[in-house]
């Protein structure tokens, strides 16, 4: 047995120790509590969980790639791709798949071991995820781990995007109940739980997190923690966004959250669900390096990586490849993209 696999094998040894010691349930009250900690404390407890249950400087790279943009008839008040909002996003039907393979392994070539494809639907009719299916097996092939986030989903239609090789499908939740009419009404809270429980029921690990500096309150933060963390398993993923104010959408004018208070939510997120992968993910290129690193130092141990997120900015790969180095955080993986780069 090489040295990766031992590692591999310790790792899932500690993470299936660490499910079994799963605490929870969370009341809001009780993340309410760990977020208003002196921030020191705070992350002192989150980077002594994060060690309990990753090995240092793992950072997981991946790669979101918007394969249907725009025309969107949800109105998700953050999002530039709603066709309520006019935010100059042109409409876009799915990508070929030699162009979607053309990115998965350019991506690769960088580093990525992730390749997320996003589709901007209400939810997917059976012809595009037959559509759908041809690229997650394409992707698959390249040896990438593949993630979609299509909208909401019919039982039948998780079991075929599993059938092709679907590992994760994204499906935020965005903010905590008592929020969540204030940022979308053309689709109700259980329609998302409806969905992520379909993503369960058909063995497809889950990612699904949040957005912050919509306008919330703590409170809500703290309820978007909680909805969460007692999911019945956590998220394997949790990518948690800071929002992109995007001109021409109705949140355009939010006030920014506090970058201090960005990093609480990263921190709260590791303790409550030890063994995610927590995602450092929109509104990093409004971060700066110094406060990413506190996010790093919080639990944040997965970024998305590549110029674009679907439709708004995002660092480019040499500068993160400069950042991880800086920290001391490059993979393995992420050396082998330092040649490349
Ligand atoms: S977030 Fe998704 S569902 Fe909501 S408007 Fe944007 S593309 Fe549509």
């Amino acid at each position: 047995m090489g040295a990766n696999d031992l590692q591999q094998k310790i790792t899932l040894h500690r993470a299936s120790k660490a499910i079994a010691q799963q605490p929870g349930p969370w009341s809001v009250e009780a993340i309410q509590a760990l977020l208003d900690k002196p921030l020191m404390d705070l992350l002192f407890e989150a980077q002594t969980v994060h060690r309990r249950h990753f090995p240092d400087g793992d950072i997981e790279l991946a790669t979101l790639l918007s394969v249907k943009t725009g025309g969107c008839p949800e109105n998700c008040g953050y999002c530039p791709q709603s066709a309520e909002f006019d935010t100059g996003v042109t409409a876009q039907k799915l990508m070929e798949v030699d162009e979607v393979i053309r990115a998965a392994q350019a991506a690769k070539d960088a580093g990525a071991t992730r390749f997320c494809m996003g589709a901007a639907w209400r939810a997917p009719k059976d012809r595009d995820v037959e559509k759908v299916a041809v690229l997650i097996e394409a992707v698959k092939q390249l040896g990438m781990q593949t993630c979609a986030t299509l909208g909401m989903l019919e039982p039948h239609h998780a079991h075929q995007l599993k059938a092709a090789g679907l590992d994760y499908y994204n499906h935020n939740l965005d903010t905590a109940p008592e929020y969540y009419t204030d940022i979308v009404d053309t689709r109700t809270y259980q329609d998302r739980l409806d969905t992520l429980a379909h993503v369960r029921s058909a063995g497809i690990s889950v990612c699904c997190g949040g957005i912050v500096g919509m306008g919330e309150l703590p409170v809500h933060r703290a309820g978007l923690i909680a909805q969460l963390a007692n999911l019945d398993p956590y998220p394997e993923s949790v990518p948690i966004n800071s929002l992109v104010r995007v001109p021409g959408t109705p949140l355009a004018d939010s006030e920014p959250i506090e970058p201090f208070d960005f990093v609480r939510m990263i921190a709260v997120a590791r303790i409550t669900m030890p063994t995610a992968r927590v995602r450092l993910s929109a509104g990093r290129q409004q971060m700066g390096d110094a406060v990413q690193a506190l996010c790093f130092m919080a639990g944040a141990n997965s970024i998305f990586y590549g110029d674009k997120l679907l439709v708004t900015g995002n660092p480019d790969v040499e500068a993160d490849i400069r950042l991880l180095r800086k920290l001391g955080l490059q993979s393995r993986r992420n050396e082998q993209a330092e040649v490349h780069a």
